[in-house]
Formats: C-alpha cells, structure tokens, sequence
C-alpha cells in the first residue's frame, strides 16, 4: 500500500532523495566509506556543505551581505542564541502567533526586556494579529515573528516590513524553500531542518553580516556566537555532517524541480484543494481565519473528539499517517510540505469524503 505521511515534523522527504541518500549510503562516490564515516575536514563533505549553502542562495536569492549557516541544536536553539547575540540588555519586539512564537519571547527574556507587540492567544492562536495594531518600540533590537504557525495552523502571507533600522527576525521553520520571499527585508531568519529542509537537529541560519558583528564576545561562549560559524565555514567542530548532505540533496531537488516558484505554485494547488473541500463540507471545519489559513500545516475538525480519534486511526489503516493534531490543540492536521506531492492531498480528500459518509 502507499502510505502517504502528513507528519508535521520530521516529516516526509522526496522519494528520490531518500532513494539517492541509500544509493549513496554505503559507498560515498567511490570512497569506500559512507557519509557518516566520512570527515568533515576531508576531500569528500566540503564540496557538500558548500554545495549546500550555494544551492541555499541560489533558491532564496541570498546576497554576498548575508551570512548562511548552519547550526546544531534545532530551531529552539535559536531562540535563545539570537537573543544571546543581538539582544544584549535591549528590548525585543515579538508578534505571539503560536506556542513556538511564545517559546522564542520566553528565551529571550533571559538576555533582555521582551515587548510582545501583538497576541492572538485570547482566540487560541486562530489568526495573525495585523500589523497595522502592532504596538511596536522604538528602537527595538529587533522584531521576531514567525512565519508559519505548525501547531495552530496560520501563515502571514505577507511578509511584514519593520520599522527603518529595526532588523526583522523570523523563524522559518515551517515554511522556509516553500514560497518566494524577499530576503533583504530581514535581518536573520532561521528554520529548524525537519520540516521542508532534511533531517531534525540542524537549523539552517541566514543572518546579516553586519548583525553578527554586534554580539559581544566577551559574553557569548564560542559556539553560540553567530561570527564563529561565520569564521569557520560552520566547522569550529565536527559539524552535523548528514544532515547537511541531506539538506544539500534536499536543494539539489529544489532546483531541479524548477526551484522555489514551481514549488509555491504546486504548495497553493495543493493547499487549495484542501480548504476548498473543507469548506464545501458541512462535517469538517477549519478552526483559523480564512485570510490566515496556513499551506503548509492544514488544521482540521470532524463534529467532535471521538470521531477525530476514529478518523485519524481509519486514516492510518488506510496508509494516509500522522494525522493527528498537536496534542495542545487536539483535532487533525495534514501537514502537506514540499515533499508531499499532490496525489497524497488527493488521497486525504477522497479518504474524508468516505469517512463522512460512513459517520454522519
Ligand atoms: C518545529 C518548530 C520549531 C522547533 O524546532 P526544533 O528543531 O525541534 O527545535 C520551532 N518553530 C517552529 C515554527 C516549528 O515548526
């Protein structure tokens, strides 16, 4: 049977990569010895890590003022290191869109005042809050949102602006390679690999030369300043050599699937598909604002809990997995990222067209 995975995270990876990562598994291009035997220093993995981030630039369009990097210890990890780095005893604006944007504010207290800017908590994360009521500081250290709420189901599908001289700083780690965006409105964005990059455990940091220089040295221990990864090509230690040769495989498929703008058209249709169906049915409902509603993370409810449970368990036998909501909001979720190609979204309608029949 295809099973068709709607993981949020570590979630599926294209077919071709996964196979290409065995093809490659146990002789790296006649080394004699597999990536993960293979050092960083040696001949082998620097034409992967530079590949790696060539492909990054290529894909985003990252100019020569911007660092790319890469980072162990996942998206949460940058929680608090960019605070570490860039905060220093100043205020930090953020937008609370979700339980991840509300663990980034909850770091950074630790290195300076937090302003959280705008909240939609009261309504159970159900909406971007506009930028237009954003009670902003003048000033700030910089402004931290994030783009892709993975729990709750939202997406800004604007990208704000900052104020002039304020660097915008945002966790990615939902959406990063999944739409077009203009790179030199940011200061820094992050993203935790799992989602639309490769394998758990590495983020991928793309921060503003000039920002990086601001950490004070004297505080920050080495491996959780931002210039050392610069300095040292992001081996000042043996870095996560895997997962960046999955995530260099994972942008060699980005390219040759016609990059990110066929990705995002694809990522709308599939989208699209769904929350048409949804809002055609009178079983299922969507919890999120309309305007907000996120294409990457589709939140969904049948008429109550237990026929959740029933769906998401029939959904498994039928190889459609991973459907169950995050356990803070309950319900279901199909997480459709880049890998997740149309036919698995059609699969899920047609597999909830005969739940609903069976059960109304
Ligand atoms: C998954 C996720 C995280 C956490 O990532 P880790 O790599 O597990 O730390 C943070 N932010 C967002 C938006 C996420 O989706």
């Amino acid at each position: 049977m295809k099973i068709y995975n709607f993981s949020a995270g570590p979630a599926m990876l294209p077919e071709a990569v996964m196979r290409k990562a065995q093809a490659e598994f146990l002789d790296y291009q006649g080394s004699g010895s597999g990536m993960l035997e293979l050092s960083h220093r040696g001949k082998f993995f620097q034409p992967v890590i530079d590949r790696a981030e060539a492909n990054t630039r290529e894909l985003l369009g990252i100019s020569d003022d911007y660092a790319v990097i890469f980072v162990q210890g996942g998206a949460s990890m940058q929680f608090a290191m960019l605070a570490m780095n860039l905060l220093n005893g100043g205020t930090a604006d953020y937008v609370d869109t979700g339980v991840w944007s509300s663990k980034a504010a909850k770091e950074a207290k630790m290195f300076g005042s937090v302003n959280i800017v705008a909240s939609s908590k009261e309504t159970k994360y159900d909406h971007i809050p506009a930028a237009s009521e954003w009670k902003q500081t003048p000033g700030a250290a910089y402004l931290h949102i994030t783009t892709n709420n993975t729990i709750a189901g939202t997406q800004y599908m604007n990208m704000p602006t900052a104020p002039a001289g304020v660097p915008l700083i945002a966790d990615m780690s939902s959406d990063i390679m999944s739409r077009a965006f203009d790179v030199s409105k940011f200061g820094m964005f992050y993203a935790g690999a799992q989602k639309n990059l490769g394998p758990s455990g590495v983020a991928l940091v793309v921060i503003r030369k000039d920002l990086a220089a601001r950490t004070d040295d004297s505080k920050v221990p080495t491996m959780l300043r931002y210039s050392t990864y610069i300095d040292e090509g992001s081996m000042f230690n043996t870095p996560p050599t895997f997962a960046i040769y999955i995530l260099a495989l994972i942008t060699d498929w980005l390219k040759e699937h016609g990059g990110i703008a066929a990705m995002e058209q694809v990522n709308d249709a599939k989208a699209k598909l769904l929350y048409d169906f949804l809002d055609e049915s009178k079983f299922y409902s969507s919890p999120v604002a309309r305007a907000d509603r996120s294409r990457m993370n589709v939140v969904f409810r049948t008429p109550d809990a237990d026929l959740d449970a029933k769906f998401v368990s029939e959904a498994t036998a039928a190889g459609l997995t991973q459907l169950k909501g995050h356990r803070l909001v309950g319900g279901c979720r199909a997480s459709i990222y880049n890998a997740m190609p149309v036919e698995g979204v059609q699969a899920l309608i047609d597999f909830m067209k005969k739940f609903e029949c069976a059960n109304k």
